[in-house]
């Protein structure tokens, strides 16, 4: 079990987005999503398209695979967390098909998000209870790592290099910022949609 707990610093409660509120840069304080996103509907239909790649690929992968771990980023990948914001954040439902049709092709689900590792607790409740199987959560450390920054992509990094510590094959990394997916330490990336940082 991989779960990472942070234990230094301090930092705000924001999901991980650091300077980039979750409004999507739209400058109100909701968290339902900023202007410069497309309709759900569309969010959704991009999303499906790089799933049924992911599945294509993994589906030649997974078998014979030594311990495949799939990592995953949480907000706006496997949650709906702009566009459907709230207590406990659904999921993204071509994400959580996949996700499930992995686990049962013998993949690890592991989760690294750029949320502070206070809120592990509190991300392990949501994605449990949507649906998710948490083979290990990595929460962020407590600095201020905004989407996209070298910091948070340096950080996501390492815990790839972690999760390979023991003793994982990460044989796919899907994200929905560059962040996510930069800096190796996986087989094969899958990008989803983040429309030029509106998607945290
Ligand atoms: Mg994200």
């Amino acid at each position: 079990m991989a779960t990472a707990f942070a234990d230094t610093g301090s930092s705000s409660l924001s999901g991980g987005s650091g300077s980039s509120s979750l409004s999507g840069g739209g400058g109100s304080s909701s968290l339902s999503g900023g202007g410069d996103l497309p309709p759900y509907s569309q969010w959704i239909s991009e999303v499906q398209t790089v799933a049924a790649q992911a599945q294509d690929y993994l589906a030649g992968r997974l078998p014979g695979a030594t311990r495949p771990a799939i990592v995953f980023d949480i907000d706006n990948t496997v949650l709906e967390t702009q566009y459907n914001p709230g207590p406990i954040t659904p999921a993204m439902a071509p994400m959580l098909a996949l996700a499930k049709w992995a686990k049962s092709q013998g993949a690890a689900t592991i989760f690294v998000t750029g949320r502070p590792a206070l809120m592990n607790i509190y991300t392990q409740i949501n994605l449990s209870a949507v649906g998710y199987s948490v083979d290990g959560l990595y929460g962020s450390a407590l600095t201020t790592l905004s989407a996209g920054s070298s910091g948070l992509q340096e950080y996501k990094t390492n815990a790839r290099i972690d999760i390979e510590g023991d003793g994982y094959t990460i044989v796919a990394n899907i994200g929905n910022s560059a962040s996510d997916l930069a800096g190796g330490h996986a087989e094969k990336t899958f990008k989803l949609p983040d429309y030029d940082g509106a998607l945290s």
